[in-house]
């Protein structure tokens, strides 16, 4: 039997391919993409990849505006029996130098006004093959792929081969590259189609409709909402960005959407987003940050739906959900239960576990836990107990009936509009800019991003760095998602006795910055 994850997704295409699977709703024109497109575009994107004779487990680094043909480039990279390795879209040079020198992509495939400095980077690190692909179906990909047999049979792969490496960064240091396998990634979708009713509308022959909104570079958009989608033989609508006007004004003809947090918030800041709009709706899905409270219940009253809050990372795909059914039961400010088939407990600092509803670090085994971080064995040894249990780095508490809690992140990971910054890697950036001695970044509360970025800076005697060229030097270094929003400049950084930046007390000091 094939393992391959393309396979099961392939297997899960409706009878009748000639119905639509995807349609674009914020092309000039709504683009039609049938099964069949898909059956025959991902055959000639796997063939061109075949074409390059490349071994076995080359990674293809992708850095490219979201599109259906990126989606079905992932697709291919898969049915090619190749590792994906996909790219946030607003990493600069710095960053993408990094990816590429570590991960040694065979291929790499930028957006065309990219291709120049990729390219070098590319060619520089090894790489042989670079490609383009926009997001108006244009490109050399595309080009390439256009001369390929639309028939492929799919590269037979074991379920632990790996699928795709995402990169996730860490505290005390460069991202670190989380394996993740073909069996990792199906048996994560498989438990979502069953456990949050997509089996079940489909056995009763009705035909669910995502709104596909997320970016594919992370886990939450291409893997849990795409994969959902395709096993579930699904249609999608599908936003390259989210635009909540746009949004709302197709809720009525979809029964899924799923976003972060940061979503939820636009959404209700529409005044189209009533009850009538999600007339045909049977699910909200939120997840990759803590949803507030006040999000949870403004969200009830308007549109009569009760937000379904799941928590999952990168290293391990989804971990727990609230229940689907009944509705009643998801609870506001709780991740819900463990998910089937994945195991979840609270251990404390000597690795005893706690009584239920006490605070300690998340730790969790399963099918969905990854083989392991790209070319760091120590660091990956690091991340799992001796009973092999992996750590997530998350600190949270399990009540006496399963309902699990996150409280906050051990390490000091920042959340900003869904998107993860490590104050580590801003603080490298901003200790080498001229006249900076040495720098804090913090996290601080955000009406609107959930967390906001804030560096607290320690200027080299005899000079005064301005807080605005930093933040400009830093724009044109680093994603806009990570430069902090403020600098703050100090004459020394709170220490604790043995040398260490007291954070909580530079969040503490900002905390009311942006208050609502
Ligand atoms: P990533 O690997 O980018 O998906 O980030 C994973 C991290 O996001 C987790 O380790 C959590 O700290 C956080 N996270 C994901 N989902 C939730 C959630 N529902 N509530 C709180 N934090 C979450």
């Amino acid at each position: 039997m094939n393992h391959n994850l393309f396979a099961a997704l392939r297997a899960a295409f409706p009878a009748s391919l000639d119905a639509v699977a995807i349609e674009t709703a914020d092309t000039p024109e709504p683009l039609f993409y049938t099964w069949r497109d898909i059956e025959r575009g991902t055959a000639m994107l796997a063939n061109l990849l075949d074409s390059l004779g490349l071994p076995p487990d080359s990674r293809i680094a992708v850095q490219t505006e979201k599109s259906v043909e990126a989606l079905m480039l992932y697709l291919a990279v898969l049915r090619a029996g190749h590792v994906y390795l996909p790219l946030n879209t607003a990493y600069q040079a710095a960053e993408i130098g990094y990816f590429i020198s570590n991960a040694e992509p065979a291929v790499v495939v930028c957006s065309g006004k990219n291709f120049g400095w990729v390219s070098k980077l590319a060619f520089l690190a090894g790489t042989a093959h670079v490609f383009t692909l926009n997001d108006d179906r244009t490109g050399t990909l595309l080009d390439r792929s256009a001369f390929q047999s639309d028939q492929h049979h799919t590269a037979p792969r074991r379920g632990d081969d790996l699928a795709a490496i995402l990169y996730t960064s860490g505290t005390t240091g460069r991202s670190k590259g989380a394996m993740l396998t073909h069996a990792n990634l199906l048996s994560n979708a498989r438990v979502l189609v069953d456990h949050w009713g997509w089996a079940e509308a489909k056995a009763a022959g009705q035909q669910d409709v995502l709104i596909h909104a997320l970016p594919i570079f992370h886990v939450h958009g291409l893997f849990v909402a795409s994969h959902c989608a395709l096993l579930a033989g699904a249609r999608m609508l599908w936003f390259s960005r989210f635009d909540a006007r746009a949004a709302v004004a197709r809720l009525p003809e979809a029964t899924v959407f799923m976003g972060v947090p940061t979503l939820y918030v636009r959404l209700l800041g529409e005044a189209g987003f009533t009850r009538e709009a999600c007339r045909h709706m049977r699910l909200f899905v939120s997840g990759s940050a803590p949803l507030l409270i006040e999000t949870f219940n403004d969200f009830r009253e308007r549109s009569g739906h009760t937000i379904l809050e799941r928590y999952g990372m990168s290293e391990t795909v989804m971990l727990t959900s609230n229940p689907y059914r009944p509705e009643s039961a998801r609870r506001g400010g709780t991740v819900g239960r463990p998910l089937p088939g994945v195991q979840l407990r609270v251990h404390d600092d000597k690795g005893g576990p706690v009584a239920d509803g006490e605070i300690g670090g998340i730790e969790v085994k399963g099918p969905n836990v990854f083989k392991g971080y790209w070319k760091m064995p120590e660091k990956t040894a690091d991340e799992f107990t001796t009973d092999l249990w992996f750590k997530t780095g998350d600190v949270g508490r399990m009540d006496a009936d399963g309902y699990v809690t996150i409280v906050g992140r051990s390490k000091d990971l920042i959340i900003t509009g869904g998107y993860n910054v490590y104050p580590a890697e801003i603080e490298g950036f901003v200790n080498d800019l001229p006249g900076v001695a040495e720098s804090a970044v913090v996290g601080v509360p955000h009406p609107d991003f959930g967390e906001a970025v804030v560096a607290i800076v320690v200027a080299r005697p005899g000079t005064t760095p301005d807080g605005a060229a930093i933040i400009a030097q830093l724009k044109a270094q680093i994603a806009a998602f990570k430069v902090p929003k403020r600098v703050f400049l100090v004459s020394e950084l709170p220490r604790n006795t043995m040398g260490k930046v007291q954070k909580n007390l530079l969040r503490d000091e900002h905390k009311a910055l942006f208050a609502a």
